[in-house]
């Protein structure tokens, strides 16, 4: 029922096969980078605000060498990824065929910054290898990003400071990929930690860490297997819609609004953006009161605050689907008896992933009662799995 998590040197070890049997040799460099889960937190680190991530033990992996010498022509990248069985090549001084937001442009975007920062690679030959579930809200893109930079120092030989290669990171998501991301999931694939989880304040990049102490808790991440697809526009529009209300309250952003503040300036506000504003206000005070209830060890305080910030997505935020609010239902129904914590959804919603707080001892019955009534309502097998807070990403192998 629960899905094991691969280990790094086994998805490194699967990534050097597929290198040597693509093109005839052992890849020079391997590099890793784990996708995240948040805690808590949601939709407000484009709000200046707090998020509460872990780096997960679930990682994009790439294997890479220099591409042979060409006897004339500026040489190619080329692109293999193993998951998605997609590949393609692009000239070293031009862009891949499928441009801004193609699959490609995760890699593309962070080698080309970092060339115009004068970390020049030079054509390559990449494979890539992952188990971060793709558009499941587990940033697999971030995750490929993050890789990517990381193989970058890995070839030049330079460390980036860790702060700016998140930003070069996010900044080829905004540029390359096309997608006006916070700095949340870049962040916490660069800075993961064993057993920890990062609290960081997204105004300033400060992080500190949350220690998630002993086994008696999990966290236990729920795939819905649904992405719905919608026009496409709800996170650029939820965005312009918390400038517009920061605007309105005359706040550089809602980090600078409590809810008591809020709540007397009702009048101001149009009832839509209210509630946005009403939900990441809430979701930042949540999210700081989250790390003072984990470094307590207070799992139901904990718990509750997963739920309320369900509520709040769901309700005031309108970025929950059926699917979601499904498994928080069930989870629900499981309870403190059934030892179930607290569950909300994660990511920036409308399908993907929800993360629940259980306890470890009851872990087989709850991810039972949580398959079972999820594909009794929608006819769908959720894949689930369980992670510790991991490390952030790092260089495998280095000639
Ligand atoms: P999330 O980051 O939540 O997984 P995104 O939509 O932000 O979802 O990023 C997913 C995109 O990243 C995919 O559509 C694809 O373009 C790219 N991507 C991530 N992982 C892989 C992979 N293993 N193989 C190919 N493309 C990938
Ligand atoms: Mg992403």
């Amino acid at each position: 029922m629960i899905e094991k998590n691969l280990s790094v040197p086994q998805l490194a070890e699967e990534a050097e096969a597929e290198f040597r049997r693509r093109f005839g040799r052992p890849p020079r460099w391997i590099t890793v980078a784990p996708g995240r889960v948040n805690l808590i937190g949601e939709h407000t680190d484009y709000n200046d605000g707090f998020v509460l991530p872990m780096a997960i033990e679930r990682y994009v992996v790439l294997a890479a060498d220099a591409a042979p010498a060409k006897t004339s022509g500026p040489g190619h990248y080329t692109l293999c990824s193993m998951t998605s069985g997609q590949n393609q090549s692009w000239p070293a001084d031009g862009a891949p065929p499928g441009g801004q937001g193609d699959w490609t442009s995760y890699v593309w975007g962070v080698l080309d910054l970092c060339q115009q920062r004068g970390l020049a690679t030079g054509p390559l030959e990449i494979v890539l290898h992952s188990t971060v579930p793709v558009g499941g809200g587990l940033s697999s893109s971030a995750a490929l990003e993050v890789a990517t930079a990381t193989l970058v120092e890995a070839i030049t030989g330079q460390t980036l400071d860790p702060v700016k290669k998140a930003l070069l990171c996010q900044q080829a998501e905004h540029e390359y990929a096309g997608v006006p991301c916070g700095i949340m999931d870049q962040f916490s694939s660069v800075m993961g930690r064993a057993n920890q989880l990062i609290l960081l304040d997204c105004r300033s990049a400060q992080a500190e860490l949350v220690p998630l102490r002993g086994d008696d808790v999990s966290i236990l991440i729920t795939n819905t297997n649904v992405k719905h697809a919608l026009t496409g526009g709800e996170y650029a529009e939820r965005r312009g819609q918390c400038e517009a209300a920061a605007q309105c309250l005359g706040v550089r952003s809602l980090r600078d609004c409590t809810v008591t503040q809020l709540a007397a300036r009702q009048a101001d506000l149009e009832p839509a953006l209210m509630r946005r504003a009403r939900h990441v206000v809430s979701e930042i005070e949540r999210t700081t009161r989250a790390a003072d209830t984990i470094r307590r060890g207070d799992w139901p305080a904990t718990g509750e605050l997963m739920y309320a910030s369900h509520e709040s997505l769901r309700d005031d935020y309108a970025v929950s689907c059926e699917e979601l609010d499904l498994v928080v239902d069930l989870a629900r129904q499981i309870g403190l008896s059934g030892g179930m914590y607290g569950s909300r959804m994660t990511g920036a919603g409308f399908g993907g992933c929800t993360v629940s707080l259980v306890r470890s001892d009851q872990l087989a019955a709850i991810a039972e009662r949580l398959a079972a009534g999820y594909l009794d309502k929608t006819g769908i097998q959720p894949t689930m799995f369980v992670s510790r807070p991991a490390e952030g990403a790092r260089i495998f192998r280095q000639d």
